[in-house]
Order: C-alpha cells, then structure tokens, then sequence
C-alpha cells in the first residue's frame, strides 16, 4: 500500500538509478542494529519480530515466497527473467517501526503508514495478526516494486493498488513452496484479517457502495481508508475477467504507464460503446462475487441487441453448470410473463448425484434458496454512472409468473455457488411468455 502515491512516484524513478552497493553496504551496518536478517535471491529481510521457532518458521517463508513470485510477475508483465536478474529489494517486517527509525532504516521521506509502503527499492511491512496477511502485504509492496521498475512510472491509484491486491492475494504453500498469485480464496479462514470480499458485500448490503467511475478516479488521498483497496481489487478481478473488458484492460498494462487519468480515460473511451452494459455487469458482477468466486461458469454478459418479447419466446437452453446466461430476450417494466422450465439435471455428485428441477432441492440451500433452483436476473443498461449496487435476482420454478420491476433483459442459471456449480451435469429447457403488458 502506498500512503502517500503522489509523493512515492516521485521518488520511484530516480531510485532505479541508485547504485546496487549502497544497498550491500547499508545491509552490513543494519546487522549491526541487531535486527535478525532473512535473506533470497531478490530480497534481503530485516525483522524485529520476536525470536521464537514458530515465528522464525514463517519469516524463514517470506523471502522464498518473495522469490517464487518474481517468474509469475515476469510472466504476467511479459519480463524475460534474465532481465530481473539484478533486481533486489530489501524489506523491512516491522512490529515496532520506532526502533526501525531511530535505526535509520525508514528514510525521512516515508510518511506514516498503517499497513506497508514501497520507496525505491525499499519495502516496509507493518507486522499483522496473521502470517497470511503479513506475506499478503509483502507481496502487495512487491508488486508495486516490481511494476515501478518494469513501467518506470505508477499507473491511476485504482490500477495499482487494484493490481497490487490482486497479484497480492495468493496461496503459498509450505511444504511444496508453490505460490499461486492472483487467486479469489476459496474461504476466509485461507486469508485471516484479509477482509476484502466482507468489506464489499457489505457495503453492497449497506447501499453505501461506490460507483464504477468512482473507484476508476481514486485520487491518490483515497487509499487512505481500506475501502478502497477492496473496490480497486474487485475492479481489477472484473477488467481482468470479463469478456467486455479483459482485452482492453490488458492493452492499458502495454502501454507506458501515467499516475493521472490518461489510462482510466483511454480505457473509457475504448469501452465507450458497452459502458452502460458494463455498469450492469460489475453490479452482477459484484452481486456473485463471494469466497470462492471463479469466472470460469461464464460471468452475465448483456446481449447487444435482445428481442422485445412478444407472444412466447422461442426455447432456450440453459446450463446447470454455468453461472448467468442472456436470454437475448427483453421485456418491458410491469409487464406480467410466465416462465416454464423443463428438464432436470444434476447439482452435486457426492455421496450420490442429487437429481434436481428447476424448484431446487431443499436439502442444502445457498444464499437463501434451495440448491439448483432455476434463478432469474434483470438487466438493465445503465446510462448514468450508478452506486454499485446488487441486480434485481428473482427465485423461480418450473413455472413462475414475475411481474417485470424494471425494463431488461432475462439471463438465468441456476443456484449454486460458483466454486461448485462447474460439476453440475444437465440442462433444462427455459421458455418466456408475455401475458400482460
Ligand atoms: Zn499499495
């Protein structure tokens, strides 16, 4: 995290130019200060933390962590890893950053900060609750290392605290040493004090969440609050998984990189054309997003150009292993249709496969509804920049009648969490009907 951005870019470019001994030289007077020192192939470690086994265990990680995410931010960046050969950080993993000061370590420049900081090639790490969230934070300070020397420069608040979440979210592996960035954690108790998905399903509940436009024109001051640095990670997980986007977002991270709004401006003028779908596809997309979130069931995409229901639809296939998929059909707001849903499918294969329909079964129920009941989603184009908010979500059944609250268009799936949907087996057959306008 970056408490001061404005004030770290400064410094960030002339910092690739210091001198790599420096670094060695001031390592040697710091073990003088009695600090313990942990050392990789990209990192040197000095820590205060306590001198016990089970602590020593997880500081001994860090670096080797560190060093396991050096390929995967190559590979993500386009990076040859002979490139990063000489590239070497040293960080600073703090429980009393006092002593760190009074030791010379924290240079004057660095302003206060809660979490972490990155100053050249320095990385500063409050000590956490968790050693999950104290790598997580190493990792997140890493990744704004990494790119300020990749891109030379710092991109919008949103991208970099977004992308540094991002990369910073991982799983690591003790005994084998995998590290796997980037990932949406299957459960909270995987990432203790890491709290991004509460944070925003609760502000989604709270009706206090911020726009999309919002979060894409955080000024360097935002990130002040941890809000923030849940809504630019969510953000980033959308820009890089759905199809409207990912292609666009990928271009921004090719081109030389601008801490104003140059980058969020270019991006918006290449979504332009699918901005007020996009609005209603984060706020689906943020509706799903939960422990254990995966992009791979599809995520609701708008149709460009759905059919205005009249009479009765022709059949539509819907997948019970995929999360929302367009009708391509609309209808307006207060019309009265009738849904009927035929077939039945398969919602779990364990201990035996549990044979569902479109009611769903009431043996297991996943945000309020029975496992593998047929839902239906409203979509509706959003034309102003919106408070985030949760889409209209409607249960069904093998038939339904549902008075339209909004004009939009019809995307269903059926109830189950993304993390386990994708074994589901079968499909049913969806039909609409118009019977009041
Ligand atoms: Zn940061």
């Amino acid at each position: 995290m970056l408490f001061k951005r404005c004030f770290a870019f400064l410094v960030i470019c002339c910092c690739l130019l210091l001198p790599t001994g420096a670094i060695v030289a001031s390592a040697q007077e710091r073990r003088a200060e009695g600090f313990r020192r942990y050392e990789g192939k990209y990192i040197e470690l000095l820590t205060d933390l306590p001198d016990r086994a089970d602590v020593n265990v997880e500081l001994e990680q860090l670096p080797k962590a560190f060093d396991a995410a050096m390929p995967l931010w190559c590979k993500y960046f386009g990076v040859e890893l002979a490139e990063v050969e000489d590239w070497r950080a040293s960080a600073c993993i703090m429980l009393e950053k006092g002593r760190f000061r009074e030791a010379g370590l924290i240079p004057a420049g660095v302003p206060e900060f809660p979490y972490g900081f990155q100053y050249y090639d320095q990385l500063f790490v409050s000590e956490q609750p968790s050693a999950y969230y104290r790598r997580h934070l190493l990792i997140h300070e890493g990744t704004h290392w990494f790119m300020s020397h990749h891109f030379g420069a710092n991109a919008p608040p949103w991208i970099m605290e977004g992308m540094a979440e991002w990369f910073g979210t991982h799983r690591w592996n003790l005994e084998t040493q995998q590290l796997d960035l980037s990932i949406i954690p299957t459960d909270k108790t995987l990432v203790p004090y890491w709290g991004r998905v509460r944070k925003i399903r609760e502000q989604l509940e709270a009706g206090t969440a911020p726009s999309l436009e919002d979060i894409m024109q955080y000024d360097n001051t935002a990130h002040l609050s941890v809000d923030a640095y849940a809504w630019s990670w969510a953000a980033v997980v959308f820009m890089v998984n759905h199809p409207d986007t990912k292609e666009a977002f990928s271009e921004v991270l090719q081109q030389p990189m601008r801490p104003d709004m140059t980058q969020t401006r270019w991006l918006f003028e290449k979504l332009k054309a699918r901005w007020s779908s996009i609005r209603e596809q984060w706020n689906a997309f943020t509706s799903d997003l939960d422990y254990g979130w995966s992009p791979q069931g599809g995520m609701l995409t708008i149709s460009n150009n759905p059919t205005k229901l009249v009479g009765s639809s022709t059949p539509i296939t819907i997948h019970s292993d995929r999360s929302w998929q367009a009708s391509n059909v609309y209808a307006a707001a207060g019309n009265k249709i009738r849904i009927r849903a035929t077939g039945s499918y398969e919602v779990a294969q364990l201990p035996k496969p549990w044979i569902c329909f479109a009611d769903g079964v009431t043996l297991e129920y996943y945000r309020g509804q029975p496992l593998g009941r047929l839902m239906l989603a409203i979509s509706t184009p959003r034309n102003k920049p919106v408070a985030t908010q949760q889409i209209t979500i409607m249960p069904l059944a093998t038939e339904a009648v549902v008075e339209m609250p909004q004009t939009g268009e019809l995307h269903f799936r059926v109830n189950e969490a993304s993390l386990e949907i994708g074994d589901n087996q079968g499909q049913l057959t969806v039909q609409i009907e118009l019977l009041e306008k």
